[in-house]
């Protein structure tokens, strides 16, 4: 406190620690294994790695990149976005390099926000989403999924946008739940969009990890080109989460908008690795089949290791992360469950409930990720068995 007000200003009072870095830090305190905050354990292809070492070496990044990044890595994008979605943008004024999604997130809704405009977003929501909506003055109007498959209710959509709704935040594949929008849905929600003149920020860092259907650019359907914001990351599909290095594709104005808000954020980033992430987009096909294969095969080994434990498993059709219900062990406090997992059998977890504004949706679901060693996943799945009563 000082003058009787408090330090952290009104708009981010209801934010502390993220959960990502309390779970995380709860890991490394209790010697536990860390299926919490979503990161690989084995780094991603080596020849992306040596990419980032020479760039460094021959002093490629070094100084300051262009504010938009580095014209290498935007022609990447771009022709990423062709191969793999069919969407043509223009990499000098249709794509932004950013600091991972996460700057991304947070220049699009501090560009494209007034004071009290309504976002609509899907509960449970990333985190970032809520703190971002806040630090730009918007309101977050949740739209609650609900288990077991938590497909978005779109009649709910409808009733909740209002003359004051100037966005829809999505996220599919969605993290925590792993659901997928099919193309009916987005369908839906782009002639929603485009009946009520909406924006539209979507969130498709998990776009590589889908197992069942298919990832569907929201941008590639009727009238959205022009008013949607696409979000990507590095981060998921080459398994350098550290790297932070993401990207928006979008209409020029849009483009133009958010990079306004991104220069004064970061300016720039993650210099050498913009180089190396321009060769990783053009690995061959090969690289996203076998990343797919492989984390699906994790996804059913921890996903048949968590029903075996006792948990109520809803399957992911996306994503590296499993949610379950834990009602099944007369438990229904995510949070206190996950608190209490460390000291009872030496795994980590992350509460679903804290993404939840209604506070009875998530409140009993716990989220498992298995973006990890095969043996990893083995040893968990033997330490959660001793849960079963
Ligand atoms: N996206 C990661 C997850 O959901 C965490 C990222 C972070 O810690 N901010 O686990």
């Amino acid at each position: 406190m000082t003058q009787g007000r408090p330090l952290l200003n009104r708009r981010l009072a209801e934010f502390g620690t993220t959960i990502f870095a309390e779970m995380s830090a709860l890991a490394v305190r209790t010697g536990s294994i860390n299926l919490g905050q979503g990161f690989p354990d084995t780094d991603g292809p080596e020849e992306i790695r040596e990419a980032a070492v020479r760039a460094l070496r021959d002093g490629h990044g070094n100084q300051y990149p262009p504010g938009p990044g580095i014209p290498e890595l935007r022609t990447a994008i771009a022709d990423h976005q062709r191969r793999f979605r069919g969407l043509a943008f223009d990499p000098d004024t249709e794509v932004l390099v950013t600091a991972g999604a996460t700057e991304a997130i947070a220049a699009a809704m501090l560009a494209l926000l007034e004071p009290g405009d309504e976002v609509i977003a899907f509960e449970p929501y990333y985190d970032s989403y809520a703190a971002c909506i806040a630090m730009a003055g918007g309101v977050r109007v949740p739209l609650t999924l609900r288990a077991p498959d938590f497909r978005p209710d779109l009649d709910a959509l409808r009733d909740a946008v209002t003359p004051r709704t100037r966005l829809l935040l999505l996220n599919s594949p969605h993290n925590p739940t792993g659901m997928v929008l099919t193309r009916e849905e987005l369908s839906t929600i782009a002639a929603l969009a485009v009946e009520h003149d909406l924006l539209v920020v979507t969130d498709e860092v998990y776009e590589h990890l889908v197992f069942e259907g298919e990832h569907i650019p929201l941008a590639s359907l009727p009238g959205m080109r022009d008013r949607t914001v696409s979000i990507s990351s590095a981060g998921k599909t080459f398994s350098y989460t550290g790297w932070k290095v993401g990207w928006v594709t979008a209409a020029a104005p849009l483009v133009a908008a958010v990079r306004t808000a991104k220069q004064y954020l970061t300016y720039v980033s993650a210099g050498p690795f913009q180089y190396a992430i321009a060769e990783a987009l053009r690995l061959p096909d090969s690289y996203f089949d076998s990343l797919r294969t492989d984390l699906r095969r994790k996804r059913d080994l921890l996903g048949d290791g968590l029903r075996a434990a006792g948990f109520e498993v809803h399957q992911p059709q996306g994503t590296y992360f499993i949610t379950t219900d834990i009602t099944s062990f007369g438990e229904k406090d995510a949070y206190a469950f996950c608190r209490a997992l460390p000291e009872r059998c030496g795994v980590v977890a992350i509460p679903n409930s804290v993404f939840y504004d209604d506070p009875d949706a998530g409140r009993s679901q716990v989220r498992f990720t298995f973006c990890k060693r095969d043996d990893v996943l083995h040893d968990a799945v033997g330490r959660l068995r001793r849960l079963a009563p």
